[in-house]
């Protein structure tokens, strides 16, 4: 195991900004995960685990703390007799190739999770979820590693507290948690979840469909819509669809002077999509320098290369500062911004 000096972040994220860290290591087993702990301690260093970059921002400055670079790999299928399966995926694993590997099985679960970027350790966090599936659905448990203790443990889906974009790892009380391995549920039954709209357009009133072809659809419809990560960086959605009250959509719609799309929940808040906001108030395909929204997908804040941290987060305060003032609601970023932990929210 070796700890490098003064890493570049942009080599290390898909949105490629970001400066140097003061340490950065990459991890394949869990005794070096312990030793990178214990290095942090010593040194009186925060750490934060990265996977594959596809969700994380790190400030321009140099950030002072220890990258653990997520290596862990191995997968463990077990197949039980009634069509079911479950497979212990350790956390260091690329996401679609483990989704294109259950899917050549047969496996239902995760097909519509399929071109997703990342590592499996990282699927929990922020409990993935694309055309109407979430990760949470399949997960049985999460193996961590206690970063205060030095213990491994198993928290169950329930403990996992996993909700939209969200889960116990985002919060106070599982920050010393890190995903060291993830167990999934599947089964060969076939179980496809059309209803999202790109989907029952895609295959209209066919309801025979494949897990194969299920994937296929989600990668053509993936392919259109995000640009590709060699020519542009990107972190995929910036920003969180706002959860409101239905009396703010009644007046959003007044104000907006359009009907609103709009998905209720189960305890009566509202979901509303946050690229429909954004495509609403001029933002799709706006591009201000070396960075802008994407043209295909508004909610993509992408860099076009040459860019810096602090040009992007300019923007993307601009970007809430005109839906605060035309909406009154506050956009919460999906991506962890790593050296500018309080943000701005104006
Ligand atoms: C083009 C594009 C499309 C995307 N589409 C979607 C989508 O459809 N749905 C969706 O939900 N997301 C999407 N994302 C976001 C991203 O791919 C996911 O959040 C993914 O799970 C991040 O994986 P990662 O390994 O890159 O995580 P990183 O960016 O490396 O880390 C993300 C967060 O997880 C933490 N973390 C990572 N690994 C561990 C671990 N082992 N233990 C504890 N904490 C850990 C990090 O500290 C950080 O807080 C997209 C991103 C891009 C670039």
């Amino acid at each position: 195991m070796e700890i490098l000096e003064h890493v570049s972040m942009c080599d290390h994220t898909t949105l490629r900004l970001g400066g140097e860290v003061r340490f950065f290591v990459s991890i394949a087993s869990v005794p070096e995960l312990r030793e990178a702990l214990v290095f942090a301690q010593d040194k009186k260093i925060p750490f934060v685990v990265v996977g594959g970059g596809s969700n994380v921002l790190f400030v321009d400055d140099e950030w002072n703390g220890l990258v653990i670079h997520m290596k862990l790999m191995g997968r463990e299928y077990e197949e039980g007799n009634k069509g079911d399966a479950k497979v212990t995926v350790a956390a260091g694993e690329i996401w679609d190739q483990f989704v294109e590997e259950t899917v050549s099985l047969g496996y239902w679960g995760i097909e519509n999770l399929s071109r997703i970027p990342g590592t499996v350790g990282a699927a929990p966090v922020q409990n993935i979820g694309a055309y109407g599936v979430e990760v949470a659905e399949v997960i049985d448990w999460v193996e961590v590693l206690n970063a205060k203790t030095n213990e491994l443990h198993i928290l169950s889906s329930s403990e996992c507290r996993f909700g939209y974009r969200d889960s116990i790892f985002k919060h106070e009380e599982g920050k010393d948690y890190i995903i060291t391995r993830v167990s999934f549920r599947f089964t060969t039954q076939p179980q496809p979840r059309l209803e999202y709209k790109d989907l029952y357009e895609y295959f209209g009133v066919r309801t025979d469909v494949s897990v194969t072809e299920v994937r296929e659809a989600i990668n053509k419809i993936r392919e259109a819509k995000f640009p590709s990560l060699m020519k542009v960086g990107t972190a995929g959605s910036f920003f969180k669809n706002p959860i409101v009250s239905e009396q703010l959509i009644v007046e959003m719609e007044k104000w907006l002077d359009t009907p609103i799309p709009h998905y209720t929940l189960k305890d009566g808040t509202v979901k509303i999509p946050a690229g429909w906001i954004l495509e609403r108030l001029g933002w799709k395909g706006k591009r201000e320098g070396n960075v802008g929204c994407w043209e295909k997908h508004a909610l993509l804040l992408v860099h076009y290369g040459e860019g810096s941290a602090k040009e992007f987060l300019n923007f993307v305060e601009k970007v809430k500062k005109s839906v605060k003032e035309k909406t009154t609601i506050i956009l919460e970023p999906e991506v962890r911004i790593v050296g500018a932990e309080v943000t701005t929210s104006t």
